[in-house]
């Protein structure tokens, strides 16, 4: 299936500056921000600036700046939080399946606690 970038999603607004958010780090195609509703004590979102849906859209159709930068931004954040040396667990849900609230390309950051095991069983 096709990826339609929706530019009224709430990620959109926030890179535009429509709505205010608590930045981690900034950089030239990256943001981080805290999540408003945090899940740990560390819970940092990171996206792409650039109109991706998700990780694979992402992965197969931005520029190697892009992936580059959005990678290291990722490695920024867990040094900034100090979640490296305890660990701490990326998420980037997708689609229906994946219940991706947000279609903006985001991988969650989450730490400072256990986090117990990774899926539920259905
Ligand atoms: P998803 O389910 O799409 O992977 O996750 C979306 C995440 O975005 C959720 O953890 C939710 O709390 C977060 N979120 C939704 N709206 C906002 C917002 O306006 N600001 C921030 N900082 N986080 C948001």
């Amino acid at each position: 299936m096709p990826h339609s970038y929706d530019d009224q999603n709430i990620f959109a607004k926030i890179l535009r500056g429509e709505i205010p958010n608590d930045t981690v780090l900034e950089t030239e195609h990256s943001l981080a921000f805290n999540d408003i509703q945090p899940q740990a004590p560390v819970h940092v979102l990171v996206i792409p600036k650039g109109p991706y849906v998700c990780y694979d859209h992402f992965a197969q159709t931005a520029s190697d700046a892009e992936i580059l930068d959005y990678t290291r931004a990722i490695g920024e954040v867990c040094k900034l939080k100090g979640v490296e040396d305890d660990g701490f667990r990326l998420i980037s849900n997708a689609g229906e399946a994946g219940v991706q609230e947000v279609p903006h390309l985001h991988v969650h950051i989450l730490g400072g606690r256990p986090l117990g095991r990774m899926l539920q069983k259905a």
